[in-house]
């Protein structure tokens, strides 16, 4: 069917790159170009004698818009699947628009200096994508990705209006490392030391980090105290669900993740700042990066479930509805399968299938989008097949 260039090869890319190589059929060719090649020789040595999908591999600086053009220009992809870091987000977008290269990715660009997710930078491609005649699918991870596919799927299929979406992220996975992150250190501490907020009527309010605590009981995992974070689909889901009142997500946490998380903020070692050491500056939660453990590293060690769907309530044929949708995933299934824990597996299969839906032309209009303005049955289709089956719940237990 076609070719595509991933972008990045951590923790997530290598599931995407793994699910691709199940599915040679649309995956034809991928190109795996990331900042460390060597990670890209090992993983395609590792693949290729297993797959009909055809690898190649290159270094690239993703920071670099003029490499990612020569890239792209010499390889020819269909799609752009962007596996690296929010911050390479808009030199991608650039270079997918120089050559006119769909693109795909899982989270929304954040500038390094400020600790800010939202989409108004890639918002503000929109007409230059539509211009070009090519599509920029956000977000096609988990959440932001599944959860807003679950959001169309819900509104498509069950409501006449959604008034409320409750996002509950629950990881009830066990590394046995005292402290550790399960994707990019950075980028998850970044996300869980910022502010609290939610969307009410239109509005956002703001909480203190971790203000707002709740405990629910998680099918598959049991009860697990879940705090309300800032996420980035809220922004995009309250715009594009007809009828949203209120939309709140909540991300479980243990507690010895945040009591190691308070001690780390309070010496300083989350900050962003940069700081002089040793006549070197020093950025402390890069540094702190190094010293923890490798995500990539926690896949033997997981075990346990995670939990992740949207509880959805307001009108079908005016009367109140209520809508469970979420999918459990084990760390140790996702282990024997591809060589990673649950956490890149739930994001990486839909980065596949996201980059699938575009190169299938089942998703094909141009300009950027949040995932939510697709059609979701085709996704959710393939969720089932690619490893991330979903389950309703028609009376689930409410969050107050
Ligand atoms: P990792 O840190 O494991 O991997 C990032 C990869 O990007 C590394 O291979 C890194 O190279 C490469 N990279 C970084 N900077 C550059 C650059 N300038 N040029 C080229 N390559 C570069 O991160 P994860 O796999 O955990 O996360 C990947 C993305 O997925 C992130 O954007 C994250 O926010 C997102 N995510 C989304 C989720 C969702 O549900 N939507 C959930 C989890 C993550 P090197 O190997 O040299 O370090």
């Amino acid at each position: 069917m076609g070719k595509c260039m991933i972008i990045g090869c951590g923790g997530v890319a290598s599931v995407a790159i793994h699910k691709c190589c199940q599915n040679s059929e649309v995956f034809e060719g991928i190109m795996i170009a990331s900042r460390t090649k060597s990670k890209c020789d090992a993983l395609k040595e590792k693949l290729q004698p297993t797959t009909k999908t055809v690898i190649e591999t290159a270094q690239v600086n993703a920071d670099n818009v003029d490499e990612l053009i020569a890239l792209i220009e010499a390889y020819k992809p269909d799609v752009v699947l962007n596996l690296a870091l929010p911050y390479q987000d808009l030199t991608i977008m650039d270079a997918c628009l120089a050559t006119k290269t769909h693109y795909v990715d899982t989270a929304n660009y954040e500038p390094l200096d400020t600790a800010k997710f939202e989409y108004k930078w890639q918002w503000a491609y929109r007409e230059r994508f539509e211009k070009a005649g090519i599509t920029a699918l956000l977000g096609s991870g988990f959440d932001p990705g599944v959860t807003g596919v679950f959001s169309a799927y819900a509104m498509k299929h069950h409501f006449d209006e959604i008034n409320y979406i409750d996002i509950l992220d629950c990881n009830g996975g066990d590394h046995g490392y005292p402290f550790a992150t399960n994707f990019n250190p950075e980028i998850n501490i970044r996300e869980v030391s910022a502010k609290g907020s939610y969307i009410e009527d239109g509005k956002w309010i703001e909480t203190e980090p971790m203000e707002i605590k709740r405990v629910y009981n998680f099918k598959g995992v049991g009860e697990k105290d879940m705090y309300l974070l800032h996420h980035e689909e809220l922004e995009s889901l309250a715009l594009n669900i007809k009828g949203i009142k209120r939309i709140r997500f909540f991300m479980t946490f243990g507690q010895s993740y945040l009591t190691h998380l308070k001690c780390l903020e309070n010496v300083g070692m989350t900050s962003i700042e940069p700081i002089m050491y040793e006549g070197k500056e020093i950025v402390p939660l890069q540094f702190l990066k190094a010293v923890l453990p490798d995500p990539a590293s926690l896949g033997p060690r997981t075990v346990g479930k995670t939990n992740i769907g949207c509880i959805f309530r307001g009108k079908k044929d005016g009367k109140d509805k209520t809508y469970y949708l979420y999918n459990i995933c084990d760390h140790q299934e996702c282990y024997k399968e591809v060589g990673s824990q649950a956490i890149s597996y739930t994001t990486g299969v839909p980065a596949m299938i996201g980059a699938m839906m575009i190169m299938t032309g089942k998703w094909n209009k141009a300009g950027v989008y949040n995932i939510e303005e697709f059609d979701p049955d085709p996704f959710m289709e393939a969720l089932n097949k690619w490893g991330l089956p979903w389950e309703e719940d028609f009376n689930p237990v409410l969050v107050d």
